[in-house]
């Protein structure tokens, strides 16, 4: 069974720590994606599992079997990796095969490997082909069906689609998604692209500086992230912030007041400085937001910048509408300005004023300093970092 657990994970570089304390319980069968910033500590994870570094302190069990210091030949896995490198000089079926026959697997059992990868990808027709005679895509599948073979327990996949061109990347999704569904095996997915993780992923593990932040089905990260970090990373545009402090009753900021059920934390008082987070597509103006049940007061508003992108509009608003020729958005604060997106067919030109609302089912609030999640919308109390 190809179940993989970290446990207290530790990766120690001279003066860098890349892993910290990582553990990570991941399924039979499940597709996993590890996304964060660039020098997360994805990649060294997911070494650590291959067993291509050691790591520090901690354990690694796959399929059943600790492995923690076992060479990546004796772990069940196969890998897969942005730079493809074929050999140039083989053709596709030697390409897929040079593993098996390296290994003396018979060559009816190579034959029957082989076949059954390339018709999984759909790539029985260029068997015959070399690697320069196919496009990127084509290529990716070979490396693809080179770890298929190997019939492995687990799938480790190195950021595999980054040099792909954006199309490519999002047919890509779908195929590997499908992969996933015929095999049933497990994969460990890296990747620094959140959309990849959001649309491929089972669960998705947030890191940020060698630390874990949250692991959860990527629906339950968006809408009910465990921190602020993991609010900003995962969804775009990014989710709206505003500083403010808890009053009686709700939050307010300099130009925000929303009325928030906050008798339940017992940790907050009034005048606590707090962050009040709101997706844009979770702002609208007061005009045209009749099917929103729970609406905040209405905030004055000024558009200062539309950026149409054809199925929405990102509209950047000024707050401080009261402050005469006042700086545009790029030179203003974070508390005075708000990101919205609306229909592309709503009414909005730049330098309109107006008034918005905030969803209040979709806000979520953060304890200034450490991030951590308070609550998300002001419905029944979430419970909180569960997930974590
Ligand atoms: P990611 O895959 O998320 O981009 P990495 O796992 O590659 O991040 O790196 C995590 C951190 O560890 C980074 O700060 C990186 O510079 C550091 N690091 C990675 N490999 C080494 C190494 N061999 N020696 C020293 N530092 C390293």
């Amino acid at each position: 069974m190809g179940d993989v657990i970290l446990e207290n994970i530790v990766k120690q570089y001279e003066d860098v720590t890349a892993v910290e304390n990582i553990n990570l319980n991941i399924k039979d069968g499940e597709f996993i994606c590890l996304v964060g910033p660039s020098g997360c500590g994805k990649s060294t994870t997911l070494e650590t599992i291959a067993g291509l570094t050691k790591p520090t302190s901690g354990e690694i069990t796959v399929a059943d079997r600790e492995v923690t210091y076992l060479p990546p030949k004796d772990r069940q896995i196969a890998m897969v990796f942005q730079n493809i490198a074929l050999f140039p000089h083989m053709n596709v079926h030697d390409n897929i095969s040079f593993g098996l026959r390296l290994r003396n697997f018979d060559s009816k059992e190579v034959k029957k490997r082989v076949e059954n990868a390339a018709e999984i990808l759909q790539i029985k027709e260029i068997l015959d082909r070399m690697p320069d005679e196919l496009s990127g895509g084509q290529q990716q599948r070979v490396a693809i069906g080179r770890a298929i073979v190997r019939d492995p327990e687990v799938f480790l996949m190195d950021e595999p689609l980054a040099n792909l061109d954006a199309k490519l990347r999002v047919h890509m999704r779908t195929e590997l998604q499908r992969l996933h569904k015929e095999l049933g095996t497990t994969i460990i997915y890296v990747t620094h692209d959140q959309a990849e993780a959001m649309t491929m992923a089972d669960r998705i593990a947030v890191l940020n500086k060698g630390e874990l932040q949250q692991i959860a089905p990527p629906l339950k990260c968006y809408n009910e992230p465990a921190n602020q970090f993991v609010a900003s990373f995962i969804g775009s545009p990014s989710m709206n912030f505003i500083e403010g402090k808890i009053r009686s009753g709700g939050f307010e900021s300099t130009h925000i007041n929303v009325d928030i059920n906050i008798g339940n934390y017992d940790d907050l008082s009034i005048g606590d400085p707090i962050t009040l987070g709101v997706r844009p597509e979770d702002v609208y103006p007061k005009s045209n937001s009749p099917e929103i049940q729970s609406q905040s007061d209405p905030i004055d508003a000024q558009v200062d910048v539309l950026e149409p992108m054809g199925d929405e509009i990102f509209v950047y608003l000024r707050l401080n509408v009261g402050a005469e020729d006042g700086p545009t958005v790029t030179e203003t604060s974070s508390a005075d300005q708000l990101l919205m997106s609306v229909d592309p067919d709503s009414d909005v030109s730049t330098k309109d004023n107006i008034e918005l609302v905030i969803d209040r089912e979709k806000l979520h609030l953060f304890e200034s300093g450490n991030g951590n999640a308070i609550t998300h919308g002001i419905g029944e109390q979430t419970a909180l970092n569960q997930n974590r």
